[in-house]
């Protein structure tokens, strides 16, 4: 009887777990990121403490699954996930927003701080040097909450600097105003 519930709780903690997460990355997966950023905002909304996002994309990965196949593409990905995780804090929430493209949500962070933080994160990508695949860069775009703002106008801000990052050559940080 007693294991019988053990087992159950364990398999509800693994459907839970399953669906909160992607699979390839472990990170948090978007539908379960979305509700993250819902929180965030509400508490913006509530207590006036603001957040910030990073949304940072893998440089040129689309070659990368074309040179070395999708597997290695695979591996890139949670290597990049793994280096993400290392650098962000536990009330943060790391997402896998899009194929190769990954959005961290920062509760009570001012914009320079996330700045820094996204600055870290590209400069250590860029020096680490993977076996098969050599250099691998990341184009991230910061932003932070502004009040009155929504989510949803937070995120395409963002999503602008990322593409800033981009057109402006790549292994980039590009600030929203
Ligand atoms: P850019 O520097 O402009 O971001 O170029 P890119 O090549 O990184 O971007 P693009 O959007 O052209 O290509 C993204 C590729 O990511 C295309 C898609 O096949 C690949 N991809 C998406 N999800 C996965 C995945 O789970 N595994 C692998 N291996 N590839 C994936
Ligand atoms: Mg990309
Ligand atoms: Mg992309």
């Amino acid at each position: 009887m007693t294991k019988d519930v053990t087992e159950l709780v364990a398999r509800a903690q693994e459907l839970r777990q399953q669906a909160h997460h992607d699979a390839l990355t472990g990170l948090l997966n978007r539908r379960a990121g979305e509700q993250q950023l819902q929180r965030c905002q509400r508490a913006a909304q509530l207590e006036c403490q603001g957040y910030a996002l990073i949304l940072a994309d893998i440089d040129n990965f689309k070659s990368i699954n074309d040179r070395f196949g999708h597997e290695e593409g695979d591996r890139v990905l949670q290597r990049c996930a793994a280096l993400l995780s290392r650098k962000v804090r536990s009330g943060d929430a790391l997402i896998r927003w899009g194929g190769e493209e990954f959005l961290i949500v920062l509760p009570g962070c001012k914009l320079a701080a996330a700045q820094e933080l996204a600055e870290r994160i590209r400069r250590t990508m860029a020096c680490e040097q993977d076996a098969v695949v050599g250099t691998i860069t990341l184009s991230l775009g910061v932003g932070a909450w502004q009040p009155g703002e929504c989510s949803s106008t937070l995120l395409r801000r963002t999503d602008q600097a990322l593409y800033r990052a981009k057109t402006s050559g790549r292994n980039q940080v590009a600030v929203a105003p």
